[in-house]
């Protein structure tokens, strides 16, 4: 395979970072770097322009909270107008009972909301962002091959020319998703402890269309300020707002349930069975995208260490994949590029010093360290919350633990929170948020306990009183 040298890429001063793959991930670090002054080169595998993203399979709503907006907001963007314009707030699930009835179950006691996005919009939005600077480059089309870290060279295969080129950088970073390559070349150089996990759940996307009212508006077809979620104890579906005001469902389901639909009766008979309210809805004709649409699979991925020596980091799904029921893969890998960000402000890492010093070995090294603990964390409560969603949210147990853990964060805020609302609504390290939900489990336990036994004492007491007196 010959490669040639590349023409285009910058001569400026300063430090250089290649970027591999411009996914959500991607693209906000290249916009962090640009703020550093570095000079940044994009490269992404798919079709795409600065104005135009080109669009993944892969759920086309996404849930951002907290984290992802922290880290969007340090780029500069001006959140209250994402607010207004890009997301709609979902202040809580709708649960869809076997017959229809609806329970809400708001996500916090202070209001608190997380937001649907689109991923195309999203993308978009940041990729707009990226023409504000002049220090970035992206090139589209360029799939990455192989790298060699300590020569700092890149090599791709320039899908639309069909050319093979050659660049080079001082740092590259992979944000190229779950099947990374810039992973795989890391494993060759680095002793990296991998884990990966297919469950035997896989997904599939329907959608609800809006609805036209008498004036002949377009409506929601149902509330739009709730995620939905038909839970069906073994599997589930799911459905989030879109701007156009449809909705997205995906249906989340052990494989060999979906190999055992293979007709429209079955698929009808299906629906019929589980989801009966959602037929008017997404409509017979509608329905059949079933066949149509990709089946997705499920994959969680652990890796360790992210980085190589002053060469090379992995961020993102690259590094860390999840399950998508915490909805925290992309927050979590926006979280990712503000903490490397604030670990080169804390390592004095700057973009004009090329002399292979140490404060980038130093920073990747600290990294790794400090985010990993984090990242197993929130991967193992991904897992977790499949469970919630498909089954406990109607588990009578689980809906009184939840209202005391509520009355508790209400009495006293600072000393119970809910895991959710530790996830989700605040930035704490996702592994402090585990520890601290074991001590207020133990302690709600505790609780449970106690008053168990005064109610228990009481009983007692009651009976023994009138047995003698009646
Ligand atoms: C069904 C589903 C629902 C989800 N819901 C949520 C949610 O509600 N909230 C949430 O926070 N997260 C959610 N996620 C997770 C979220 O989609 C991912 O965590 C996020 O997309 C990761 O972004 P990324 O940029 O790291 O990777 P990706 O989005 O995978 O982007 C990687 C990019 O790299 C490019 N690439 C790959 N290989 C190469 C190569 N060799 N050379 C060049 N480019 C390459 C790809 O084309 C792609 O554009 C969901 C995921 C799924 C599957």
């Amino acid at each position: 395979m010959v490669f040639t040298e590349s023409t285009t890429q910058s001569k400026a001063p300063g430090r250089r970072v290649a970027i591999v793959g411009g996914g959500l991930v991607g693209i906000l670090a290249a916009l962090y770097f640009a703020k550093r002054d570095w000079n940044v080169e994009l490269f992404e595998l798919r079709k795409g322009t600065r104005n135009q993203a080109s669009f993944s399979q892969k759920s086309i709503n996404l849930a951002l909270s907290t984290r992802g907006l922290s880290a969007l907001a340090n780029t500069g963007l001006n959140l209250d107008e994402i607010v207004l314009n890009f997301v709609i707030p979902m202040k809580g699930r709708m649960i869809h009972l076997d017959k229809g009835e609806l329970r809400s179950q708001p996500y916090g006691i202070f209001g608190e909301c997380i937001y649907s996005v689109e991923r195309k919009a999203l993308l978009e939005l940041l990729l707009n962002t990226t023409k504000k600077f002049t220090n970035i480059k992206i090139y589209f089309q360029h799939r990455m091959k192989t790298c060699n870290f300590d020569l700092g060279l890149l090599e791709f295969e320039n899908v639309a020319e069909e050319i093979k080129v050659r660049y080079t950088a001082d740092l590259i970073i992979g944000a190229d998703g779950a099947y990374s390559s810039v992973r795989s070349q890391l494993m060759r150089v680095v002793n990296m402890d991998y884990h990966q996990e297919y469950i035997t759940h896989a997904y599939c996307e329907l959608t609800i269309p809006p609805i036209i009212d008498d004036k002949g508006d377009l409506k929601f077809a149902m509330d739009p300020n709730h995620l939905h979620i038909w839970p069906r104890h073994t599997f589930m579906m799911i459905a989030l707002p879109n701007l156009d005001k449809s909705f997205t469902c995906t249906l989340f389901m052990p494989n060999e349930n979906f190999d055992a639909i293979k007709t429209e009766s079955e698929l009808i008979n299906f629906f019929e069975l589980y989801f009966p309210d959602t037929i008017p809805l997404i409509g017979e004709q509608r329905l059949k995208e079933y066949f149509r649409n990709p089946r997705g699979s499920l994959i969680s991925i652990k890796s360790k260490p992210y980085h190589y020596r002053n060469r090379a980091v992995i961020i993102g799904d690259a590094a860390h994949c999840m399950v998508p029921f915490y909805g925290q893969g992309m927050n979590c890998g926006f979280q990712d590029v503000e903490i490397l960000d604030s670990i080169f402000e804390r390592f004095n890492v700057t973009a004009f010093r090329n002399d292979d010093s140490l404060d980038l070995d130093l920073a990747l090294k600290e990294y790794t360290k400090f985010r990993h603990e984090d990242a197993m964390a929130i991967c193992d409560l991904a897992m977790y919350n499949y469970i919630e969603m498909r089954s406990s949210v109607v588990n009578p147990w689980y809906l009184i633990r939840r209202k005391i853990e509520g009355w508790l964060h209400w009495l006293f805020p600072t000393i119970i929170i809910p895991l959710y609302t530790m996830v989700s609504f605040s930035t704490v390290r996702y592994s402090d948020a585990v520890r601290r939900w074991k001590w207020q489990s133990l302690l709600l336990n505790v609780i449970g306990l106690i008053i168990g036994v005064v109610i228990a004492l009481l009983l007692i007491f009651l009976y023994k009183f009138l047995c003698r007196y009646i």
